[in-house]
């Protein structure tokens, strides 16, 4: 049965294709993943712009192609284990859970950790989810096959390098709170191989080994 939202959805999938995300796998979550369920009532009509949109708490439900772009960055195998730092929404724990992942993820403020838990939950999506500083990790269940964080760091925080199993990867922004450019680090024993991607803006992660409040 067609859903409302469905030639929305497929259009968003279409320009985030056009502007270079090829990975099906990838596609395919986004096609299957209601991120009307995700926005604030107030926001519904533009739940399938291509843009981040303000939640509860002055946070944001990052812009489609960002998610797009890191999931496919991260790669995340099926039946692999992936930590995710800032749950927010829900939305990419749900986008990883479509692909077949064991999803992990934590988040800082209590109210959208309860929220996207509840909303996970109803929609069927099996993650693991945690109320807490996710810069220190999520040391119970690790090592990780991946890692992505949805918030900006400062550096990469050692914790979650220290999480990261044998050919793992992480993805994460890291730079100031102005601008910030995406660094992909693939983990092959006690080496740790980078790549980076310039031109996204986040909201900060703040944590032990993020920001702290209003900055350093
Ligand atoms: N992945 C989210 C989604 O799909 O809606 C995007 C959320 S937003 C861009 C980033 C989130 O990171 C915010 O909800 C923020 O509260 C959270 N955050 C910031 N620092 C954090 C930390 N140290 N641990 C866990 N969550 C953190």
């Amino acid at each position: 049965m067609m859903g409302r939202f469905d030639d929305e959805r497929a259009e968003m999938v279409e320009l985030i294709h056009e502007r270079g995300i090829t990975d099906d796998r990838v596609l395919s979550a986004l096609r299957r993943v209601e991120r009307h369920q995700f926005v604030l009532p107030a926001f519904l009509h533009r739940a399938y712009e291509d843009s981040a949109l303000p939640i509860t708490t002055g946070q944001t439900i990052s812009q489609p192609y960002t998610v797009a772009f890191m999931t496919q960055a991260l790669a995340p195998a099926k039946d692999t284990r992936v930590l995710e730092i800032g749950t927010g929404s829900g939305y990419q724990a749900a986008v990883l859970a479509e692909m077949g992942c064991r999803v992990f993820s934590i988040e800082r403020h209590m109210d959208l950790h309860l929220q996207a838990r509840k909303l996970l939950e109803r929609l069927g999506y099996r993650v693991a989810t945690r109320c807490g500083d996710g810069t220190v990790g999520w040391s119970e269940f690790a090592p990780y096959d991946g890692i992505i964080v949805t918030a900006a760091a400062p550096e990469v925080p050692q914790p979650l390098l220290d999480q990261l199993g044998d050919g793992g990867r992480l993805v994460i922004p890291v730079g100031d709170q102005q601008s910030q450019r995406i660094v992909i680090v693939t983990r092959h024993a006690d080496q740790f191989d980078t790549t980076e991607a310039d031109g996204f803006k986040f909201v900060p992660l703040i944590g032990k080994k993020g920001w702290q409040h209003n900055g350093r």
